[in-house]
């Protein structure tokens, strides 16, 4: 059986990780906030962060505006295809000397192309050159690429640390979550876990605290 038969014939090999997943982050977002909105999470959007108070915790995951100069910024631009001919049921990753390209396809006939690496804080348009290296890319896969429409550049910084690997810290009341770099979502769960392990150990300690307080007032 042809995993993919759209590729038939055009590579002589190729690596198969079977559990490979994927999602589309703007729909994984969207139901991430329409579930924790039916548990009760308020959401305060375009809210000033810095006149929050009277919280017992905070959890600070503002990405590169954290202002944490070990932070640096990895930019990374993609492409949004269009063309109903061709047919991915996986995301295809392409060997390339300076990024790790790949495609990903989305519903209605779309394809995620992806991701530049350049060492930039910059946000601005997708340049040229990206632009070129992630058609070739696409192009390269299958040439029905060449006649789809672009109907959307995207760009993004990334926040890393020096070592590339995430991290999440306390610092009093505070916990920041940070430097998520290419993984952001992949991560995201362990993250989550690791913060809320923090949030609710120290819960424990402050009620095992309390309670101690109150055997000794009795
Ligand atoms: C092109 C591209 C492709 C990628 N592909 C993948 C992939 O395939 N898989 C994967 O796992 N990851 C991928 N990533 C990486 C992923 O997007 C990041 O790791 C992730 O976005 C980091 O999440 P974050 O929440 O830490 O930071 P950010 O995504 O930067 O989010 C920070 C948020 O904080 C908000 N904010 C900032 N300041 C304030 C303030 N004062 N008050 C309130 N809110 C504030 C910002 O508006 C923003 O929404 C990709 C990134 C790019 C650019």
């Amino acid at each position: 059986m042809l995993l993919e038969p759209d590729l038939a014939g055009r590579f002589r090999r190729g690596l198969l990780f079977p559990d490979e997943a994927h999602l589309d982050p703007r729909q994984a977002m969207a139901a991430l906030h329409d579930r924790l909105a039916a548990m009760g999470v308020e959401f305060h959007f375009g809210a000033d962060v810095s006149a929050v108070s009277g919280f017992d915790r905070q959890i600070e995951c503002t990405g590169m505006t954290a202002g944490d100069d070990r932070l640096r910024g990895v930019r990374g631009e993609m492409l949004i295809l269009n063309t109903p001919d061709v047919s991915l049921s996986r995301p295809v990753r392409l060997l390339h000397p300076r990024f790790p390209l790949y495609t990903v396809p989305r519903t209605d006939h779309r394809f995620m192309v992806g991701a530049t690496m350049i060492e930039s804080q910059s946000v601005g348009p997708v340049t040229a050159r990206s632009m070129m290296e992630l058609l070739g890319a696409a192009y390269a896969l299958h040439p029905a690429f060449g006649d789809a429409e672009i109907v959307e550049t995207g760009v993004g910084v990334r926040p890393a640390f020096p070592d590339n690997l995430p991290r999440v810290e306390t610092n009093g009341e505070i916990i920041a979550i940070n430097g998520l770099y290419r993984h952001g979502f992949l991560l995201a769960p362990a993250m989550a876990r690791q913060a809320a392990d923090l949030v609710f150990s120290h819960r424990t300690k402050e009620l095992a605290h309390e309670t101690n307080g109150q055997r000794r007032n009795a």
